[in-house]
């Protein structure tokens, strides 16, 4: 082997090897997101030689996103993230197969974007899009890495259906809207996406070369450098991995979006429903734009876009007919 053959160091490693590595340019994974996660682990994959790599994202580059998207630079910005990660990717390794998808992840589509995959892994930011991946990836039989940081912590876990407990084994329902914190409020340290990219790649590597896979929960805060795991048991009334009642793929589940015409509006309507606490949300939302609230509605404007957000989580977003653009919106400075 030539000391300079592009994979001559990985081949080294006693877990993987040549068989390891001609396994590894045979395989196929999608990459569900390319943010913070999404771009370490397709840098990580696609310099691993993974023979195709699929990267899924519906948003357009932006300039707080260069702090920690690391595939990414000041001419990317205003460009697809999918499209103008793939062309960086060509250029890092010629000899893979890449191919993007910019559109919005739901539940027409999934199955479509997963079929003949080996590994989908996890990079959104989105716990409906976790749902679905986990609704998709159960019925079809994919094995899946979830992931997920935010502040200075982030998660991960491998799901393998047949064989380990699913995401809904460990999260039994979606949260409530306006529950969680985004990295849009709340910000997210460069360090802790980066850490957890990499741990959900390794586990792709692992599960594509046959090898034992991390079974448990894994959260770690980079911060307080804690490390957690917990043992999760499958749920034996689990909706997805017992009952193969697939809520969420077969939009039982699912939020209403409505155009509202002539206004340039949007409203969404959570599946989850919500309660909104006005000062909770308002404190985290007066940082990044003009908030003013009454009794029914809290008003959050930032340049282009007004949202009049209702306390049951109902949301109207001014500045867009683009179902796609205010679904992200609000998954941003909402969440979920
Ligand atoms: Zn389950």
């Amino acid at each position: 082997m030539p000391a300079n053959d592009r994979y001559s160091r990985q081949i080294l490693l006693k877990n993987i090897q040549r068989d390891g590595q001609e396994k590894l340019t045979k395989s196929r994974v999608v990459i569900i997101g390319c943010g913070a996660l999404g771009t370490t682990i397709a840098n990580n994959l696609a310099r691993s030689g993974i023979g195709h790599i699929r990267i899924v994202d519906r948003d357009i580059v932006e300039l707080n996103n260069l702090q920690r998207q690391n595939l990414f630079d000041e001419d990317d910005i205003g460009f697809p993230k999918a499209s103008n990660a793939a062309k960086k990717l060509r250029k890092i390794n010629s000899g893979i197969k890449i191919d993007c998808i910019v559109d919005d992840v739901n539940h027409e589509n999934i199955e479509n974007i997963i079929k003949d995959m080996d590994v989908v892994l996890d990079g959104t930011d989105n716990m409906l899009i976790r749902f679905l991946i986990n609704d998709a990836c159960v019925k079809q039989g994919i094995p899946w890495v979830y992931g997920g940081a935010i502040e200075t912590q982030g998660m991960t876990m491998s799901i393998i259906p047949g064989q380990t407990p699913c995401f809904r084994c460990v999260i039994q329902d979606l949260p409530e809207a306006g529950s969680l914190p985004t990295c849009d409020t709340v910000g997210v340290l460069n360090t802790i996406p980066a850490i957890i990219a990499s741990m959900e790649s390794t586990e792709a590597l692992k599960i594509l070369l046959g090898k034992d896979i991390n079974r448990d929960f894994l959260i770690y805060d980079v911060w307080q450098h804690d490390f957690n795991v917990v043992e999760i048991e499958k749920r034996k009334s689990c909706e997805c991995c017992v009952k193969h009642n697939f809520e969420f793929l077969n939009a039982k589940k699912k939020e209403t979006i409505i155009s509202l015409c002539g206004s340039n509006a949007i409203q969404i309507t959570p599946i989850s429903g919500g309660k909104i606490s006005f000062e909770e949300l308002g404190e985290k939302l007066r940082k990044l734009g003009d908030v003013s609230s009454d009794e029914i509605v809290l008003k959050f404007r930032i340049p282009g876009y007004e949202f009049n957000i209702f306390r049951n989580a109902r949301a109207i977003i001014y500045g867009t007919n683009d179902q796609k653009i205010a679904k992200s919106l609000y998954a941003r400075y909402i969440g979920v």
